[in-house]
Order: structure tokens, then sequence, then C-alpha cells
């Protein structure tokens, strides 16, 4: 997690989704234009071939009428039925209406103007030999009449106006034909155009859609990281409080061995501090299950301790395997641990997933490696303090201050729990003449030989110091009188039998004298105890050097001498 949520969402919604949105406006509303033109090109035309149709319409009734009154006019002189003639004369004014009619139909088209004003006159004239035939038979009788129907007069006008009508019709098909053909054009490109418009907004549509999908994705993903950042922060600022409140680095590599396993949970590892001699990470502390951790190994194996940086191994030729892998791990992260810009060890991580290693994952695992390495330099470096603060430099033996402290609380605590305590004061006799006789260094290899051993003969609860110079004491918490002379004994008794060389030379043999004093029976406050074993280490000086002397038994000193 995140670490910092480093892939901060990009404004892209924000930006593209208005900008497709005005384009979807704008395709919308040019469709929407071009179709509504497309559909008033639609209406005209159909407007057109309706009058068209009325057209052709007019002419058929107005020629349908003129045979009407032709029929008229025939049966009128055949039968002389009135009848007829009233139909004839009801028949013109309908006729005429029909073809003024016509002719206002057709004014916006000059030719077919001039053909209907033509077709008016020829009706007309047709209606007045109908005229003069009725006259004609009213006048002159049937056979006058008939004569001049006979006479084909009629018919022959007839024929003129069929033909005017015919003209005019076909033209008017033409122009229908036309017509329906610009209607039926401009329906299809309207559908066209509301298809185009229906695609584009749909497809657009998609678009948007898709793009807040992926922004609702994208921020999700975002929440996530941020979540983690946080829960990174917190595990890490609280990580590195215990580590500011560890005393030891042990109690470090313990926290760190507590927190990792739930950081980045089913892993094994092991966290290794690099010794004295930088010539081996000793491991410090191993987690997870099944983990086989190996002691120890030289930094040598370690690519990420080569090369001074992380280095991530997940099975392929790419990264090389770390020799100091023991098992077949999938994957593997050694990070090295600085601080103050030195090399102090190795966090050492292996997984059997290769996801465990994300970018996010190792910047994370690099921040708690910083942490650590940190709170270990520092505590190292207390370490240090605190052991130079309590330690004699040359025998590694604990100082007077240290001594001092210890024994005051060594009798509380003995007074406590009424326990005897007892105190061993040694000085190296004749120590000068080391010095003297093989110069200052070779007196040091006394002293730390001398120092060695009275460490190896120092149980773990026993407090072994140097006091200064060749003088040492040996503080023995739970030992009686009996017991701290038996070790005093042995002290002495050993030290004649050491053997020191300086620069391949043997030196001298060396023999100590020591005093012994025990509490409750000899003193009860730590300077009445010292001055008491100081004053008995003088008494075995005096009586010859080489032996025990006991408080309280002055008159009975031990001698050792073999
Ligand atoms: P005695 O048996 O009476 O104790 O005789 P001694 O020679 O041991 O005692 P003395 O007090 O005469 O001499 C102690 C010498 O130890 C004097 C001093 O120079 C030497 N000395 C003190 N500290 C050191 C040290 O750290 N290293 C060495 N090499 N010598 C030291
Ligand atoms: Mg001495
Ligand atoms: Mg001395």
């Amino acid at each position: 997690m995140t670490s910092t949520a480093e892939t901060v969402s990009k404004p892209l919604f924000s930006k593209t989704v208005p900008q497709w949105f005005i384009l979807t406006v704008v395709i919308l509303s040019v469709v929407t234009i071009f179709a509504y033109r497309s559909i008033q090109v639609m209406i005209v035309q159909n407007r057109w071939v309706s009058h068209t149709h009325e057209v052709i319409e007019t002419i058929g009734s107005a020629i349908g009428n003129l045979y009407r009154m032709q029929g008229d006019v025939r049966g009128f002189v055949i039968s002389g039925q009135p009848l007829y003639l009233s139909d004839f004369v009801a028949t013109r004014p309908q006729v005429q209406k029909e073809v003024i009619k016509l002719q206002e139909m057709v004014k916006d088209n000059p030719a077919q103007a001039e053909r209907a004003h033509a077709f008016f006159t020829a009706v007309n004239q047709r209606f007045d030999i109908g005229e003069t035939t009725i006259k004609t038979y009213q006048e002159s009788g049937f056979k006058a009449a008939a004569d001049r129907i006979t006479g084909g007069i009629g018919q022959h006008q007839m024929e003129e106006v069929q033909k005017l009508a015919s003209v005019m019709q076909d033209t008017e098909r033409e122009l229908l034909a036309q017509r329906e053909s610009d209607a039926h054009d401009a329906a299809y490109t309207a559908l066209m155009a509301d298809a185009f418009g229906v695609g584009a907004g749909l497809l657009v549509l998609s678009l948007v859609f898709w793009l807040i999908q992926r922004e609702a994705s994208r921020r999700e993903q975002s929440e996530v990281q941020m979540q983690r950042a946080i829960w990174e922060t917190q595990q890490i600022s609280n990580m590195a409080d215990f580590l500011q409140g560890c005393q030891t680095t042990q109690e470090a590599f313990e926290i760190i061995g507590q927190n990792l396993p739930r950081f980045i949970p089913g892993t094994r590892g092991l966290i290794g501090m690099i010794n004295n001699s930088h010539n081996a990470i000793q491991t410090a502390k191993c987690w997870g299950e099944n983990s086989t951790c190996p002691l120890e190994f030289p930094p040598e194996e370690c690519w990420a301790l080569r090369r001074g940086r992380i280095h991530l191994y997940e099975g392929d030729q790419n990264n090389p395997k770390c020799s100091h892998i023991a098992g077949n791990p999938v994957a593997s992260l050694c990070v090295p641990l600085v601080a103050h810009g030195e090399m102090i060890g190795l966090l050492y991580i292996e997984s059997e997933d290769r996801a465990t290693f994300s970018e996010e994952r190792t910047r994370f695992i690099r921040i708690v490696a910083e942490q650590a390495s940190l709170a270990i330099a520092n505590l190292k470096l207390q370490e240090t303090l605190r052991y130079q603060s309590i330690r004699d430099p040359l025998t590694k033996l604990f100082n007077r201050r240290y001594m001092e402290a210890t024994l005051e609380r060594e009798i509380s605590r003995a007074r406590r729990q009424k326990q005897p305590l007892s105190v061993i004061m040694a000085d190296i006799d004749h120590f000068k003449k080391f010095n003297d006789t093989y110069g200052h260094e070779a007196g040091d290899a006394v002293l730390m030989e001398f120092g060695k051993l009275l460490a190896q003969h120092a149980r773990s609860e026993d407090v072994a110091c140097r006091l200064g110079g060749e003088e040492f004491i040996l503080l023995l918490p739970g030992a009686d009188m009996d017991c701290a002379r038996e070790r005093a004994e042995l002290l002495c008794r050993i030290t004649r039998q050491m053997a020191v060389q300086h620069n391949r030379e043997a030196l001298g043999n060396v023999t100590v004298s020591l005093g012994v004093a025990c509490y409750p029976e000899h003193g009860e406050l730590p300077e009445s105890l010292l001055n008491l074993a100081d004053v008995m280490l003088y008494q075995a000086k005096r009586n010859g050097r080489d032996q025990v002397a006991i408080a309280g038994q002055t008159g009975k000193i031990t001698a050792n001498k073999e």
C-alpha cells in the first residue's frame, strides 16, 4: 500500500467529459437541423405531389363533365326531354368553375398556365357548340340538329379539348414523378440523418459511460492506495515508536521480527547484522513458518550487500539468486541496512508469491528497513557507549564505577533476601617488574591475561572488575566465606600456573595476592567491605604475597604456596 498514493488519479474526467458533452450537443444539433430541413423539404414536396394529383383530377373531372354535357346535348336532340337540357345548363358553370380552379392551380407554371388558358377557351367553345346545337333543335327541329351533330363539329372541338387535357396531364404526371422522387429523397435523407444522429448519440453516450466507469474505477483504485498509504504510515510510525522505546538491539530485533510478518503476511525472513570484523552477517532474528535461517554467512554471498542496493530475485534470469538463500523461494528481497552511511546489516524477506514484492510493497519495505537501520544503529551506539562507560578498555572487565554501583545494589538485595555476599580483592605481585623488565606493553599483556582468567572463573551472577593499575575485584553475590575462600585460593593457584607471552617471549611467573571480606559478618556497608578486603589484601602482601587473606581470620592466613 501505499505508500504514498503515488498514482493519484489524473483529472481526465473533469476535462474530457465536458468536451465530449459539448461535441454530443453539437453533433445532435447539426443532425437535428439537417433532419428538420429534410422533413420540411419532404412536407413541401408532398404538398406539391398532392397539388399535382389535384390538377390531374381536376382536368379529368372537367373532361368527364364535358363528355356528360355532350351526352346531354345528344340525349336532348334525340328525345327532346327537358331533363337533358337542365343537366346541360347546370354542367357549364360547374365545368367553368373547375377550369378556373385549374387555371389558378397552375398559374405558377407559365407553360401550364398558357395551356390552362387555351383549355378554358376550348371548353367554352365546346359548350358554345352544344348550345348552338340545342338552339338548332329548338328552332329547326331534330333533323337540322342531328345533321349538325353528325357533321362532327362538336366531336372535333372535343378532340381539341382532349388533346390539351392530355398535354397538361402528361406534364403534371412528369412533375408528379419528379416531386414524388424529391419527396422520397427528402424522406430518405431525414431518415439517414436521424439514424446517424441516434448512432452518434449512442456512440458518444457509450464513450461518456466508459469514461465515467474508468474514472470511477480509478478513483476506487486511488482510494484503496490512499487507505493503504495511511495504513503503512500508521504501521511505520507505530513500529518506530516502539523502536525508539527499545533499550537493546535485541529488543529492536524482536520488534522488527514481530512486525514484518504482520506487514507482509505469508513471508519468511531474517534480520542479520554485520560483525565487528565485517566478514560475516550474523542472524539476529528469524521469522516465518518453516524458515531455515543460516546462523551466519559471508557478506559476499548477498548481491544487495555487494552492490549496496536492494536486490530482488524473482526466479528469472534477470537477477541472480543470492547464495545465502537456503531454500528455493519463488521470490526474495534483500535490503541492505545502512545507517549514517555505514552498512550495518541485511533485511532478507522471501515469499512463495511473486506478487509480494510489487513496486509499492518494495518501497514500503525500504522505508521499514530505513527505520529499522536507524533505530538499530542508535541502539548499537548506545550499547557501545554504555559498554565503554562500564568496562575497562584493556581487560574488558567492568570498571570501578560499575563495581561500586553493583556492590551497593547487590548488598541491598542480599539484605532483602538474607543471602551472603563476598568480595575478593586481588593485586598482582611485583607487577612493576614486568613493566620494568619487558616494557609497558608486556605489563599490559599480563593484565589482559589475568583479566581473562578472572572472567573465566566468574559465574554469570559474579562481577569481575579492574579497579585500576594491577588491582582487581571480584564480587560474589550469594557466596559465603567458605565459597569465597575457595574461589580466592583457586584464583591464586591458577594465576601461578598462568603462562604469559609477549612478542613470543615468555614472561616470568605471575602471582597474585588476594584479600577476602564477606557480608554480613565483616561489614554491612559497601565501603566497609571494600576497605576490609583491601586491608586483607595488604595483609596477604605483608605476609609474603601469592596468598589469600580472609577477614576475621588474621591469625590463620591462607597460604597456598606449593
Ligand atoms: P606489589 O607486589 O607491592 O603490588 O608491587 P607492585 O610492583 O605490583 O606494585 P606497585 O604499586 O609498586 O607498582 C604498580 C605498577 O603498575 C606501577 C604502574 O606504573 C603500573 N601500572 C599501573 N597501571 C598500569 C597499566 O595500565 N599498564 C601497565 N603496563 N602498567 C601499569
Ligand atoms: Mg602489585
Ligand atoms: Mg597495586
